[in-house]
């Protein structure tokens, strides 16, 4: 089996409890979704390395849509829309201008 989502220079493999540590949750979890989940096994050993861990985190990171929205607002041409962008805003010209003292 090629490793092309691994990108460590040097392999560092992490054990259950070792995975579970770095990313915050239970051995238990990794074990019960080992089928699922990117990891190498060697015999009766699965490990993780770095690579297998940021799979992980990236098959369990749910973003909302509206947040999703906001980290990737659709693009002008594909759909216009009514919102303006950041740089099309102008501060209103009049009140609070000149005669602050
Ligand atoms: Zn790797």
């Amino acid at each position: 089996m090629r490793r092309a989502h691994c990108r460590c220079e040097t392999v560092r493999n992490f054990d259950y409890e070792e995975a579970a540590e770095k990313l915050g949750c239970k051995a238990r979890f990794l074990r019960d979704n080992i089928r699922r989940l990117p990891h190498q096994r060697m015999g009766e050993a699965v490990v993780f390395c770095d690579c297998e861990l940021d799979l992980i985190r990236a098959l369990h990171t749910f973003v909302p849509p509206s947040v999703e929205a906001l980290l990737n607002p659709p693009a002008p041409s594909a759909a216009p829309s009514e919102v303006p962008t950041l740089h099309s805003i102008r501060p209103s010209k009049g009140r609070n201008t000149a005669r602050v003292s």
